[in-house]
């Protein structure tokens, strides 16, 4: 029988174009669509999203080009379900950065578009703004109302905010001030406020006639200097380096430099450590700026991020103030990107993309012509390196701003020193004689829980998480054993688990104890614990900070919550308990976050008119790196760890790659991380400068179940490396391994856990 040519009925039928689409699944290629009858090619542009089949699933993809060969024939290929957007919804250069992070961190260009998305355009969703409620007064503020509030201050501020705002506020602008929805929700039952669903501005921010809302602060000669060499180089790509002390008033350079690419009709970007980004924040922008600032951070909605998102890449806002993902915003008229706390190790992805934000940012900068600041008290090795090299210009704020003082260091030898709960008797004294003249003190302990572990005094075994290698830590509100890797939770037992016996003793100390110690001992005066336990609920930081705010004398006791950011005026003592606990960690970049740590937490005391003075309590006083921190000299600090970096060929001398792979097998992600160094060496040729290292076992080597290796890679030449990085990717993509076996590859890492 003979068939009809198989060629020309394909020839007949056979589309002119193919749509190239990027899909988020973890395989590095792009796959071809055909249009359809209801979605021809010409309604398809690039940097459009679209629906598409896939295997069984229907995905949303990001369309790349339209082309007009593929290398898969027509009749094997599926048309495209739907389209999205009429417009493309992410720019050319957007697309750009994608491919860029995708190439460089050897990652799928399909999941590395999806996550630069907000998560309800991620999911299909609409790319419009939609209307969303604002507050207006529905009564005036005469004696009447005044005298229904009297009872409540905050309620009475809160009405007074809202009668004062013709447009009405919304929700967010409300917290921001300090307000919560319990308030508005009285305040509306009392028929004083109403709430009406508007749409957000979408007026471009250059309309705005006057952008100041409150006059700038004078500066200082460093700020001054600094803010007018960032300034000069609007316009132009470069990286500076703003090394300022803390309290240096590092956020008033910003604030000036934004108002001068405010005056050119230039959006800034602004990245916020992760901790860093409260409301407080957001206000400090807000109060100055009358232009739209819009927001991306945690703490949202996935409907308010959508419309930070929005604002910011239809112009309406004039500043985003962002997380790491904001990196991957659209800003047409992007002017200026500022990277505060650029040390900050919530800049780097620990999942998926392991992208950090900060290097990208210099992408960033460099497609879109203009500065990027890198600001911090203590910049990363890295940044220090590059800076030194001349890469970047380096710009110094040594004094603190207004008539704040350094604050004052000092070691506290504990090996003399009568100890209670990890207190010395002195720190004690000390904190008493600061509470008594009428001060706020701050504590610092970088562990949540009541104790870090229980022991069987008989036995001395120690309880630990049968899922981790790592012990229970001990929790009394309310009292369990919880596994700070795995999230496992259980009651505290009676008995101990091998000889029975009932003598378990909690060692060490968490910021629960430390709480119950300081509240006996100081009965009289508050104490504000801050951890992420105690601010769990949404508004619960919020809360606290408030307190801590009105200047009362309290103990402010926390984590490296506290560490970021804060101002706290009234705060005269702080006080590091254990900083002897990083000093000596497996991880190579332990000093270096330590000291950061150290020095940023010092940085919180003496912020206002009254000096400052730094405890920390060390049984090591001789150790040169506590020794140089206590005298308040990160530089010469940096200088030791480069030293040693060198000498062990670390970053910033070369570059790492770290290979991970787990499994629920014992033995299976050794034998896989082998059959790779095996490979590599085999095939690495000339590059001889690339050094591998293991397998080893991680740190912690087993976790939530999983048994974990590291292969690491090591080249001074950042090519070099990156292709022998890159035949191993392929390597592993070619082989089928066992489900519960998964690898990843880091590049750059920052922490070796
Ligand atoms: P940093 O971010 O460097 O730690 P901040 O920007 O938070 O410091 O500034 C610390 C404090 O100093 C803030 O209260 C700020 O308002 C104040 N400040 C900054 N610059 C000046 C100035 N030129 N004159 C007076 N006060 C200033
Ligand atoms: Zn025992
Ligand atoms: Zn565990």
């Amino acid at each position: 029988m003979s068939t009809p040519s198989h060629s020309t009925a394909q020839n007949d039928t056979s589309p002119e174009a193919f749509i190239r689409v990027a899909i988020p699944t973890p395989l590095r290629r792009l796959f071809d669509y055909l249009p359809s009858a209801s979605y021809p090619v010409e309604a398809i542009k690039p940097g459009c999203r679209v629906t598409v089949p896939f295997g069984s699933r229907e995905l949303v993809g990001i369309v790349m080009s339209i082309e007009a060969n593929s290398d898969i024939p027509s009749n094997k290929l599926k048309p495209i379900i739907s389209i999205l957007d009429n417009q493309p919804l992410l720019p050319k250069d957007i697309i750009q950065l994608c491919q860029w992070a995708a190439r460089y961190y050897h990652h799928s260009v399909g999941e590395t578009l999806s996550q630069a998305l907000p998560k309800n355009l991620r999911i299909g969703k609409p790319a419009s703004m939609g209307s969303i409620p604002f507050w207006f007064a529905s009564s005036e503020l005469d004696a009447e109302t005044a005298n229904l509030l009297q009872r409540s201050k905050k309620q009475l501020a809160a009405f007074e905010l809202i009668s004062n705002a013709p447009n009405g506020l919304n929700g967010t602008e409300l917290l921001e001030s300090g307000f919560s929805r319990a308030i508005l929700q009285s305040l509306s039952k009392k028929g004083l406020i109403e709430s009406r669903d508007i749409e957000p501005s979408s007026l471009p921010f250059t309309e705005q006639n006057s952008p100041l809302k409150s006059a700038h602060l004078i500066m200082n000669d460093e700020q001054h200097y600094a803010c007018e060499a960032i300034t000069d180089g609007l316009g132009s790509f470069n990286t500076y380096l703003l090394e300022g002390v803390t309290g240096s008033g590092k956020t008033e350079v910003y604030l000036q430099t934004i108002s001068a690419a405010l005056a050119k009709g230039l959006q800034t970007l602004v990245l916020i450590p992760e901790i860093g980004l409260t409301p407080q924040t957001v206000k400090r922008f807000r109060d100055r700026f009358n232009v739209p600032v819009a927001c991306l951070h945690s703490g949202l909605s996935d409907g308010e991020r959508l419309q930070g998102w929005l604002e910011a890449s239809r112009c309406s806002a004039g500043i985003l103030i962002s997380t790491r993902s904001g990196i991957f915003t659209p800003m047409p008229n992007l002017g200026l990107i500022i990277v505060d706390e650029e040390h900050d190790s919530s800049y780097k992805q620990q999942e998926s993309l392991r992208y950090n934000a900060r290097d990208l940012a210099i992408y960033r900068g460099s497609q879109a012509n203009c500065p990027v600041v890198l600001g911090s008290a203590t910049p990363s090795l890295e940044t220090l390196h590059n800076a030194r090299q001349g890469k970047y210009t380096q710009l110094h704020l040594k004094q603190r701003a207004g008539n704040a003082k350094p604050p004052a260091m000092e070691l506290l030898d504990m090996r003399h020193q009568l100890v209670k709960d990890g207190l010395s008797t002195e720190l004690l004294q000390r904190i008493g004689a600061h509470l008594a003249r009428g001060n706020q003190v701050m504590i610092f302990l970088n562990r949540r829980g009541y104790a870090p572990s229980m022991i069987c005094q008989d036995c001395g075994s120690i309880i630990d998480c049968h899922h981790c290698d790592a012990h229970m830590t001990i929790h009394r509100f309310p009292p369990h054993l919880h596994c700070h890797h795995c999230d496992l939770q259980q009651p505290i037992p009676w008995q101990c688990p091998s000889c029975q016996s009932r003598k378990l003793q909690p060692v060490g100390q968490g910021t629960e104890k430390a709480e119950q110690t300081l509240s006996q001992h100081f009965p009289s005066y508050p104490v504000i614990r801050i951890d992420r336990d105690t601010t769990r609920k949404k508004q619960a930081l919020g809360e606290m900070l408030e307190k801590i705010n009105t200047g009362k004398p309290c103990i402010l006791l926390g984590t490296q919550m506290l560490a970021k950011g804060h101002h706290f005026p009234d705060v005269t003592l702080v006080a590091i308990i254990n900083a002897d606990a990083g000093l000596f960690s497996s991880d190579f970049r332990g000093s270096e976050k330590t000291g950061q740590l150290i020095m940023q937490v010092a940085g919180r005391a003496g912020r206002g008119h009254k000096p400052g003075q730094v405890i920390i309590q060390t049984y090591n006083p001789e150790h040169p790196s506590l020794q140089l921190l206590s005298m308040n000299d990160y530089g010469r600090f940096a200088d030791s760890l480069f030293v040693e970096r060198r000498h062990l060929n670390l970053p910033p001398e070369g570059y790492l790659t770290l290979v991970r792979s787990e499994s629920m097998n014992q033995g299976e992600s050794e034998t896989l991380l082998s059959a790779l160094r095996q490979y590599a060496e085999h095939n690495k040729g000339q590059l001889t400068d690339t050094r591998l290292l293991g397998p080893i076992p991680a740190p912690m080597e087993k976790r939530q179940g999983r048994y974990r290796w590291h292969l690491l890679i090591h080249g001074k030449d950042r090519k070099d490396l990156h292709r022998v990085v890159e035949g191993m990717v392929s390597f592993l993509e070619s082989h089928r391994l066992p489900r519960q076996l998964k690898w990843t590859v880091d590049i750059d890492p920052q922490e070796m856990s």
